[in-house]
């Protein structure tokens, strides 16, 4: 398995030249474009990192399937899906077009900006400390590393040039999706999306999800199983911003990406697994990511269809 996964690597590493850094977060233009890594992990114990997979990148929109889980924990799936709907849009992940679509207004869904501020509005908690508080106690949980941070310098980039974030979080106060401190929402959310992960922090995180919600090493099912299969629906649907419908054709495997270069893959009952290259494709998907978990599907045989 190791050499299967350096060979792959080493194949895709020309795609990172055509692909580019994100510049609407200024502080993500320091990333190493040229990184590129993978981790795998199983339920079986076993562990194969390849490549960069010990450099740190921001889990940015990964952080949206894990709080999306929280909210439904703390209420129900009919509560939150009276305020964010379940379809994909086809429009880039901060597109604010189809917010006033559906009457009454809602996001289409939590994978996009406008529906995961929703969601996070919706994560219990008295103040944005205290649930910031809790979201970082569960990925340091479910991850077991307890040594997560948020990335300062990359929090306060968000949250300096977060208009247009700022500018739907208004917008769905004013239509009821979400409350008052709307301020203090964005504030979680934009720290949410900067919690400094590695390649094994999300492939831990996808082997949560592979297990439903169950933590290998303790053998607890910390959350509803069913949470995790609407998780992993979304993520097939809408995880992949809108190359989802393309990368269940070539991939067929439920992942979720992030500007910051990672993708969280999850095979279901298999594996979990964690890839970052931070050069982006124009949907904002790691241009050699992509490729590596296409090869790594073949190889093994992973499309969940
Ligand atoms: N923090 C980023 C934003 O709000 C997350 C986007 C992403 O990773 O897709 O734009």
């Amino acid at each position: 398995m190791q050499a299967q996964l350096e060979k792959i690597l080493d194949k895709n590493r020309n795609k990172i030249q055509y692909g580019n850094l994100p510049t609407y977060i200024p502080e993500l233009t320091k990333a190493n474009k040229d990184a590129l890594g993978i981790y795998i992990s199983q339920p079986d114990g076993k562990e194969f990192g390849a490549g960069d997979y010990g450099y740190k990148f921001t889990i940015q929109s990964i952080s949206k399937v894990i709080t999306l889980i929280m909210a439904l924990e703390d209420w129900g799936p009919a509560y939150i899906f009276e305020k964010v709907g379940m379809e994909p849009t086809g429009d880039a992940f901060n597109s604010m077009m189809k917010l006033e679509i559906v009457r009454p207004s809602k996001p289409f869904n939590p994978m996009i900006n406008a529906g995961a501020i929703a969601v996070t509005s919706m994560i219990k908690g008295n103040s944005p400390e205290e649930k910031i508080d809790r979201i970082m106690k569960f990925f340091k949980l479910i991850t077991q590393n307890p040594t997560l941070e948020i990335n300062k310098s990359i929090y306060m980039s968000e949250k300096k040039t977060g208009d247009r974030n700022r500018a739907m979080a208004y917008f769905m106060k004013d239509v009821g999706v979400i409350n008052e401190d709307v301020e203090g929402n964005l504030d979680v959310y934009f720290r949410q999306c900067s919690i400094e992960v590695t390649c094994k922090d999300i492939s831990r995180i996808g082997l949560f999800l592979s297990n439903n919600g169950i933590l290998k090493e303790t053998g607890e099912q910390l959350i509803n199983p069913e949470y995790t299969k609407i998780a992993k629906a979304f993520m097939v649907t809408c995880g992949m911003y809108n190359a989802s419908g393309e990368f269940a054709i070539n991939v067929g495997i439920p992942a979720k990406s992030g500007v910051g270069g990672g993708i969280m893959a999850v095979v279901p009952g298999r594996m979990g697994i964690g890839v970052v290259g931070p050069s982006l494709d124009e949907k904002g998907n790691s241009i050699a990511g992509i490729g590596v978990l296409k090869d790594i599907s073949k190889e093994l045989d992973l499309s969940i269809f």
